[in-house]
């Protein structure tokens, strides 16, 4: 029989010789991305200098972001009508932008409450007007999606915001909200995750760090029949319209050269269809291990769970931060739950690779064999 003393600590890397990593955001890049980054520093094609140092309505800097917007419109299938903006301010600026564009003065929003970013983005939203929670799963520390038979909407809302994943308590709504009036979604943690249908939308954000980037940049998309509704006058840098369609003042420029590349990596791979069906086995194999027996338990409803957050839990807060310190010596790092949530929580976004969620599994039952 063999001793749990015998069991060798595994050691995991990737091919060429990285960690694999787990982190929540900001988050793992694809790697092709950051060696083409490194080949175009400092020289960027025939410039003689690298793509940072030049001013931002340069030919070289029009054609990043111009193909970085016409590549979102095609990964989403968006319209003509629909405007691509690269904001700074992440996507906390968002929480109150929103409400300061579309909340009217005599009018109400609508909210979602799934989390903790889903407070904050009504906490801005109530600072500003009068927003109303439609939902909450706060009753159960956020570990589901309320049904939607209990949403108490208001068909004259300005708006119906909701959080499509949220991050720290690893639960994601499995689809998405139906509702009379326009979605205003804070797609942070799955933006580009899997295919949506832009149609019921008037307003999507995503801070780019999860999932389409580095930090430093905001993805915005406005459909033009809302934008057109906005509250009016606004201050300039805050007013929606102000960016729509023009570079109205310098831009995150590294920032966005590099999601123009994640953006041409996800279509290489065959677009959302593609990273979708990626994403679902990632998860599945996930999931799968942690409900195999009961030393590992999921936080999450099984009914809500996320497919980029997946949080769970030990038998003991001890095992758990053994597991989070071994886990980083085995070459597994960034595991360690949010602290409102305790346990862990594997970040699995598009650029983590099934190697990733394979290399955890095999941690995860090298683990419970020593430990269990
Ligand atoms: C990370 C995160 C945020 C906060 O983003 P910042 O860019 O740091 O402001 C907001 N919402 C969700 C869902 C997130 O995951």
């Amino acid at each position: 029989m063999t001793q749990p003393e015998a069991l060798q600590t595994p050691v995991y890397r990737t091919a060429s010789g990285r960690v694999f990593n787990f982190s929540a955001g900001p988050a793992v890049l694809p790697e092709p991305v950051l060696l083409e980054v490194k080949e175009e520093l400092p020289v960027y094609r025939n410039l003689g200098t690298s793509i940072l140092e030049i001013s931002h309505r340069s030919p070289e800097y029009a054609e990043i972001d111009a193909s970085a917007k016409a590549l979102l419109r095609k990964l989403l299938g968006l319209g003509e009508e629909w405007h691509v903006l690269f904001l700074q301010g992440g996507a906390s600026l968002q929480f109150h932008q929103v409400p300061l564009n579309f909340l009217p003065k005599d009018g109400s929003a609508d909210y979602l409450i799934t989390g903790a970013w889903a407070q904050k983005a009504y906490k801005e939203a109530k600072f500003l007007g009068n927003a109303r929670v439609a939902a909450s799963s706060e009753d159960r520390n956020f570990s589901y999606i309320p049904d939607p038979s209990t949403w108490e909407l208001d068909p004259k809302a300005a708006y119906l915001h909701f959080t499509s994943n949220n991050t720290i308590y690893g639960t994601q709504f499995q689809t998405e909200p139906e509702a009379e009036v326009p979605l205003v979604c804070d797609a942070s943690s799955d933006f580009l995750s899997r295919r949506i249908t832009p149609e019921r939308y008037g307003l999507i954000y995503a801070g780019a760090q999860k999932n389409v980037g580095p930090a430093g940049v905001t993805v915005v998309l406005i459909r033009d029949d809302f934008l057109q509704r906005r509250n009016q006058p606004l201050p300039t840098m805050l007013d929606y319209g102000t960016h729509a369609g023009k570079l109205f003042n310098t831009p995150p420029v590294f920032a966005v050269y590099i999601v123009e590349k994640v953006l041409r990596w996800l279509e290489g791979l065959g677009g959302l269809p593609a990273i979708e069906a990626i994403n679902d086995r990632k998860a599945a194999l996930l999931y799968e291990r942690i409900d195999r027996t009961d030393f590992y338990r999921g936080t999450a409803e099984p009914g809500a769970r996320s497919k980029m957050n997946v949080t769970f839990r030990l038998p003991t807060e001890e095992l758990e931060q053994r597991f989070v310190a071994e886990a980083k010596q085995a070459g597994l790092i960034g595991l360690k739950g949010h602290r409102s949530v305790g346990g862990l929580r594997a970040s699995i976004y598009n650029a983590c690779p099934i190697e990733a969620v394979e290399a955890l599994v095999s941690f995860m039952d090298y683990f419970e064999q020593r430990y269990g």
